[in-house]
């Protein structure tokens, strides 16, 4: 079995174990494993968070900096949608051809906002304090893709469409924001694929080159491959049919200079000016995905935006410029200021609004029952935003829940003056009256609620705890029978309730 066909088994192997861990957390409960992601910077340095995915970040940063780029080619599950994709498309008959273009931009800017997402949490919730707890996976989980459709939307487009359009591994190659984070550090990769051999000059190696690395240019001039986008996936070793290559340690004396330019490639297959199309499309795109469809579905969108930027150039433009020598010297300046714009113009348009910062602010104390701080974070939060519904509700429920209900009374009577309509505020009143034994009181808000919204079973819930309270188990069993589908497990609810209020009842 040669080495491709490996690396394809073990990246589906990933899959799989992907779809174990998913079926363990949600259908058995096991959640003692969070997420595996490189997302883990952010709770690492963000909350001072130790979860599985800041594990994992660190082994990742460390294996990359010893062996090189070997997670991209034989660890991370979108490769694998990459890898038979393309594949798929060859078996169609289609050979994709590798765009170069500085769009790879686009990936910087991620990579920033990534980081930049660090400093926001500590404007929220104050300086990380270091704790473990590796299945906490709060960070990580928010944004994932839990509609199968996006997921449909994510493999068409990030992999078979864009690898259409742009060649093998695009999204690699220009959306991934991780690809620029581990380039760095690959530059400190002792193992490389190096010459040990003579070269015929007969290019098998940059043909098979996935990654679309110049190999035998790189070995001619180096005795090794130094291009950071190299994820040793070792199809030119396989290639090679005169042994020249190996995978092997060893020392290379690259300028400053040129490590550099391989982060931020020098050569372009296009003119400057389809770049700066390509990276507005992509980011423009990207932008109101994640505006719509939330942030994760960034990375769907950046997609959509390069296809479409290369069907235009491609419908557009007939003349293919292939040379590198068509981005002169001077301009190697331009795409570090176009990084520097984007990911301002980036990070201004998608950070997080200041009452929205407060709210979580409160909510995290609210998490850690610090009632106190919670609620003194949304009165400051109150004074500005002082029509932020969402804000009074947290205030609210914080009162609630410090046994504070005449406080909590007021704040939801404040909420249900501006919106009348709203069932569960309703409900939420009648919980605080409940909670302050105001029975009747809390029926009556109950009945508003039911009579706003029928299907709130949470109100039907709480009518009958009211009932059962008061003793009245036929009336109780009339509004249970709406909560629960099968009898025995209404009647086991009925005893527990019952044996409860004995106890407090002496
Ligand atoms: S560049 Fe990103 S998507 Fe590609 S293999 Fe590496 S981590 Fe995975
Ligand atoms: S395949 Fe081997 S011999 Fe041919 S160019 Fe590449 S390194 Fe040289
Ligand atoms: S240079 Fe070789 S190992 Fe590196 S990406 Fe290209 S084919 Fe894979």
């Amino acid at each position: 079995m040669n080495v491709n066909k490996k690396r394809l088994l073990v990246l589906f192997f990933i899959n799989i174990v992907i779809v174990v861990h998913i079926i363990l957390w949600y259908q058995f409960g096991c959640q003692k494993i969070g997420t595996l992601s490189l997302n883990g910077i952010v709770s690492l340095f963000g909350m001072g968070l130790l979860n599985s995915a800041a594990v994992f970040f660190i082994v990742t940063i460390f294996i990359t900096a010893i062996l090189g780029r070997l997670f991209c080619g034989w660890g991370c599950h979108f490769a694998f949608f990459q890898e038979a994709a393309l594949k798929i498309l060859n078996k169609l008959g289609v050979s994709p051809q590798i765009v170069n273009s500085k769009a790879t931009i686009i990936q910087y800017v991620f990579l920033l906002k990534t980081l930049t997402a660090i400093y926001e949490f500590w404007l929220i919730y104050g300086y990380p304090q270091f704790r473990i707890g590796f299945g906490d996976t709060q960070v990580m989980t928010v944004d994932l893709p839990r509609s199968p459709l996006i997921i449909a939307l994510f493999i068409l487009f990030d992999a078979f469409l864009l690898i259409y359009l742009m060649g093998s591994r695009a999204f690699c190659r220009y959306v991934c924001p991780w690809a620029p984070m581990l380039a760095i550090f690959d530059n400190l990769s002792v193992w490389r694929i190096r010459k040990v051999h003579e070269c015929t000059g007969c290019m098998s190696c940059t043909r098979s080159c996935t990654m679309g690395i110049q190999v035998h240019e790189e070995i001619a001039q180096h005795a090794a491959v130094v291009n950071t986008n190299c994820i040793r996936c070792f199809a030119c070793t396989n290639a090679c049919q005169n042994g020249t290559l190996r995978y092997r340690p060893g020392f290379n004396v690259i300028s400053g200079a040129y490590r550099f330019r391989w982060l931020i490639s020098g050569s372009s297959g296009y003119f400057w000016y389809y770049d700066l199309l390509l990276v507005a499309c992509g980011l423009m795109v990207a932008y109101y995905t994640q505006k719509w469809l939330g942030s994760f579905q960034t990375f769907l969108g950046a997609a959509w935006g390069l296809c479409f930027g290369v069907s235009m150039i491609k419908l557009l433009e007939k003349r293919y410029v292939s040379s590198p020598e068509t981005t002169p010297k001077k301009r190697r300046l331009l795409p570090i200021g176009l990084i520097i714009f984007s990911t301002l113009a980036w990070c201004w348009a998608t950070s997080t609004p200041h009452d929205i910062r407060l709210l979580l602010r409160g909510n995290r104390f609210l998490e850690y029952l610090e009632y106190d701080k919670a609620i003194a974070t949304y009165r400051q939060a109150l004074t500005e935003y002082s029509s932020q519904n969402e804000i009074r509700a947290a205030l609210a429920l914080t009162y609630k829940e410090k046994g504070d209900y005449c406080r909590a009374i007021t704040e939801y009577k404040t909420l249900i003056s501006s919106n009348p309509d709203n069932a569960k505020l309703h409900n939420n009143l009648g919980t605080v009256y409940y909670r302050n034994e105001n029975y009747d009181l809390a029926i009556e808000e109950y009945k508003t609620a039911i009579t706003l919204d029928e299907h709130l079973d949470a109100a039907y819930g709480n009518m009958g705890l009211v009932f059962l309270k008061e003793g009245n188990i036929k009336e109780a069993i009339r509004f249970l029978r709406k909560v629960f589908q099968n009898e025995d497990e209404m009647v086991q609810y009925i005893l527990l309730i019952y044996k409860n209020n004995q106890k407090q009842n002496g």
